[in-house]
């Protein structure tokens, strides 16, 4: 789950790294008003899950309150990377000397959290990593021991030559990584970490992206969830407690059990076709679940074919059959429908789908191709 960066800042400072103030606005005139708040020197921030809005113009400096609302004005409303921003963050600019970049990530390869660092920080990180690699340095993290202090002061001074300012840094270091622990992250990252004419340090940007399967554990943070900025196809699975992803084909896929819907993806593919969705329904027999799910993947408009793949244990086919039943009563389903059931009260299932007028098949293969075959005919 993304958070915005108002919310990552608010973690961030809870585990005590300096951050600078900041409200969010989501009118030009609030925008305006708190920007007069904090004397009028304010940057105004889109609020959207996508980096890179300083180069898409979602950042901009401001030197009093007015130009603040002028700023606002434009930034709301305006679109990056897809995305509507309907929220900006106005925050006291900060006088930046140089930027850092500081990020943890989950690496699966490596199985642990990895502390990548560089000096070449701010907007360009991503130039960097992909050209110079070797301005990037990374520090896998054992989870058991967490991030030490000699190893955070270590990478700090590749960043910083001033001592005192490699110091700051590592303390910065530890409690990024306190924080991705605590709140179960798979990603937090500050870019950049700007040095100040003081010389001390501060957070400009945050963002942490955070493991769903976490989010159990922290009722707070799952409430943090900005529902209007997901597909709504997502939020409505979730709501009925499917296992669903968008994807980008035209075969909609409907299988109990990740393994098998894995494989249907797979076969899919391998006869030609692309999914339009992973969708798992999960081990449980409830028709309400089939309902749900065929009701999310016939409202998408890119699904020409509707691929049923129901491999019958714990899940009773007479009980997924009673939902298509039901659910093609409830709304009017347009595609073609390929479905595929075998296994428990196999022989009950094709009796109520017979009856409701479908037919079903208990080939794997061959229910994909033909659901292959009709998406392409759509
Ligand atoms: P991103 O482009 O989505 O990563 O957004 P950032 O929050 O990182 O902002 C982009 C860039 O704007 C930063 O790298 C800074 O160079 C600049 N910037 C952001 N906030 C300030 C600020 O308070 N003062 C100054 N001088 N520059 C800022
Ligand atoms: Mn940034």
């Amino acid at each position: 789950m993304n958070l915005h960066e108002y919310q990552a800042r608010d973690i961030l400072r809870r585990h005590g790294i300096p951050v600078t103030a900041g409200e969010v606005a989501r009118t030009a005139e609030e925008a305006r008003a708190i920007a007069a708040r904090f004397g009028g020197r304010v940057v105004v921030k889109a609020q959207v899950h996508a980096g890179g809005r300083g180069k898409a113009g979602g950042v901009k400096l401001a030197r009093d309150a007015a130009e603040a609302g002028v700023h606002a004005a434009k930034i709301l409303g305006m679109t990056i990377k897809g995305l509507t921003v309907e929220r900006v963050l106005v925050a006291p600019a900060v006088d930046i000397g140089s930027e850092t970049y500081v990020g943890i990530v989950v690496d699966r390869a490596a199985q642990r959290p990895v502390l990548m660092v560089s000096a070449a920080g701010g907007v360009d990180i991503e130039a960097v990593a992909a050209e110079r690699p070797e301005q990037i340095h990374r520090l896998p993290i054992d989870p058991r021991y967490g991030l030490l202090p000699h190893q955070a002061l270590g990478l700090a001074l590749r960043l910083y030559r001033n001592v005192a300012q490699a110091r700051l840094a590592a303390d910065v270091m530890q409690r990024l990584y306190q924080a991705f622990y605590a709140v179960g992250a798979s990603l937090a990252e500050i870019n950049p970490l700007a040095t100040t004419p003081d010389g001390t340090l501060i957070a400009v940007d945050a963002k942490i992206v955070l493991d769903d399967n976490e989010l159990e554990r922290h009722p707070d943070l799952a409430a943090l969830r900005d529902t209007s900025a997901e597909a709504p196809a997502e939020a409505a699975a979730r709501a009925a407690g499917l296992t669903f992803i968008k994807l980008a084909g035209s075969v909609g896929c409907c299988v109990n059990g990740a393994g098998l819907a894995m494989a249907t993806m797979d076969l899919v593919k391998y006869y030609g076709g692309e999914p339009a969705n992973f969708l798992d329904i999960g081990g449980s027999s409830n028709p309400q679940k089939v309902v749900d799910a065929l009701k999310i993947i016939a409202s998408d408009p890119s699904v020409r074919a509707i691929l049923f793949n129901i491999f019958g244990g714990i899940t009773r086919g007479d009980d997924v059959a009673n939902g298509i039943v039901q659910a093609t009563r409830q709304f009017p389903v347009t595609v073609p429908l390929v479905i595929r059931l075998t296994g428990t009260n196999e022989a009950l299932a094709i009796e109520i789908l017979t009856k409701a007028g479908f037919s079903a098949l208990t080939d794997m293969d061959e229910a994909v191709k033909q659901a292959v075959a009709k998406a392409r005919a759509a």
